[in-house]
C-alpha cells in the first residue's frame, strides 16, 4: 500500500467529516421535504414571492430557506441549498432585535410550545433595514426529543411596516394639532383644561398642592384698534413666549380665550405661584413690544381646596376681575 503524508490523511479526514456533516444535513432536510410534499394540499400558506420557507438544523446549526430571502441581504450562501450559518443571520440582525430573538427562540425551545413566531430587521445589501415576520415549530426530533429541525415561513413586511410608521406620526401630528393652540403653539383651551383635570385628580390621590392661574392682557381691545389686528397677534405670541420661558418645567400653560391664558402650576401652593406670576408680569410690563407699546397683564390666582372644579376655576377668575377693578397691571390671590 502507498504511504500518504500525515498531513494529506488528516486533510482527508476532515473533509470527509465535513461531507459526513453535509450528507446528515441534507438527509434531515430532505426527511422534511418529503413530509411536507405530501402535506401540500393542505397548506395554510402560499409559497411564493417574497415568502419563504425555512429549515433550521440544530446539530449543523445552519439555516436553509428560500434564495429570494437571501439575496438581497447580501448573506453569502451555499450553492446547493441556499444555507447559511444560524450565527451569520443573527448578526444580521439589527442590534435591538438579536436580544428579543435569542429569547424568543430559548423560550420556545424551553417550552417546546407549538410555534414562536416574531417580527425583526435585517440589514440589506444597500445597508437599509428591512422587517421581516418570522413563525416556526419543531418539526423533527432526535431519539433522546431534543430538537433536530426547526422549519417555518418568514416574509417581508416593509411595506406594512412602512404605512404603520407613517399612520403614527400622522396620528402624532394631528394630536399635536388638536391639543395646541394654532397661534401661539401653547396648549389649546380644551387641552389645558384636561391638564387641570389631571393635576386635580392627582392631588385626590397624593395631596399633593396644585394652584391655577388665569391672566388676562389688559386693554387688549385699545391694542387692537390703535395697532391692528395681527399687530394684537403679535403680542399674543411675543407674551406667550415670555411664559414659557418663565415658567417652570412641572407648570403647563395654554390658551384659555382670546387673549387669556391659564397656568397650571403642580406642586405648587398659592403664595409660592404668586411669586412665580408676579415675576412673569413685572418681565411683561418691562419687556419692550415692537413700535415701544406697552402691554401689561392682570391676573388671578388660587390654590385647590378640594372644591368643584368649576368652583376652582371661578374663583380663579374672580381675582383677576378684583385685579381689574383694582386698576390692572396686578396679580391677585
Ligand atoms: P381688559 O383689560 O378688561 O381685559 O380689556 P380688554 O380690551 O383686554 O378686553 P376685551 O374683552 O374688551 O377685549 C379683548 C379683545 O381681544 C377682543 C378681541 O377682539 C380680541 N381678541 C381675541 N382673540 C384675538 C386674537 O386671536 N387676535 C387678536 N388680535 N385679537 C383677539
Ligand atoms: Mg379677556
Ligand atoms: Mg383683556
Amino acid at each position: 500500500m502507498r504511504d500518504y503524508p500525515i498531513d494529506t490523511l488528516e486533510k482527508v479526514m476532515g473533509k470527509n467529516l465535513e461531507l459526513q456533516n453535509k450528507i446528515n444535513e441534507l438527509e434531515v432536510l430532505n426527511t422534511q421535504l418529503l413530509s411536507e410534499k405530501s402535506e401540500e394540499t393542505n397548506r395554510e400558506y402560499i409559497w411564493s414571492g417574497d415568502l419563504g420557507n425555512w429549515y433550521l438544523n440544530t446539530l449543523t446549526k445552519t439555516i436553509t430557506c428560500n434564495p429570494v430571502i437571501l439575496i438581497p441581504l447580501g448573506l453569502e450562501s451555499d450553492e446547493l441549498t441556499y444555507t447559511v450559518q444560524f450565527d451569520s443571520l443573527i448578526q444580521a440582525l439589527h442590534k435591538n432585535d438579536r436580544k428579543k430573538m435569542s429569547t424568543i427562540l430559548t423560550k420556545f425551545l424551553e417550552k417546546k410550545d407549538d410555534y414562536f413566531e416574531t417580527e425583526f430587521r435585517l440589514r440589506s445589501r444597500k445597508g437599509n433595514w428591512n422587517w421581516f415576520y418570522i413563525r416556526g415549530k419543531i418539526t423533527q426530533w432526535d431519539k433522546y426529543n431534543q430538537p433536530v429541525l426547526l422549519s417555518g415561513i418568514m416574509f417581508d413586511i416593509n411595506s406594512r411596516k412602512n404605512k404603520e410608521k407613517e399612520l403614527e406620526s400622522k396620528n402624532k401630528d394631528l394630536t399635536r394639532d388638536a391639543l395646541t393652540d394654532y397661534l401661539t403653539g401653547i396648549l389649546n383651551r380644551r387641552a389645558i383644561m384636561t391638564v387641570m383635570e389631571k393635576n386635580v385628580g392627582y392631588f385626590k390621590i397624593t395631596q399633593k398642592d396644585v394652584s391655577v392661574a388665569i391672566l388676562d392682557i389688559d386693554s387688549f381691545k385699545h391694542i387692537n384698534d390703535t395697532k391692528g389686528h395681527s399687530y394684537g397677534d403679535y403680542v399674543l405670541i411675543e407674551v406667550s413666549k415670555i411664559l414659557n420661558k418663565h415658567l417652570r418645567k412641572k407648570d403647563s400653560i395654554g390658551r384659555y380665550g382670546g387673549e387669556e391664558f391659564m397656568i397650571v402650576l403642580s406642586d405648587t401652593k398659592a403664595c409660592e405661584a404668586l411669586a412665580i406670576i408676579e415675576k412673569i408680569r413685572i418681565v411683561i410690563e418691562n419687556h419692550v413690544f415692537e413700535e415701544e407699546v406697552q402691554v401689561t397683564i392682570s391676573g388671578g390666582i388660587k390654590e385647590f381646596n378640594n372644591e368643584f372644579l368649576s368652583d376652582f376655576i371661578n374663583q380663579a377668575d374672580m381675582k383677576l376681575y378684583q385685579a381689574k377693578k383694582a386698576g390692572r397691571n396686578r396679580i391677585i390671590i
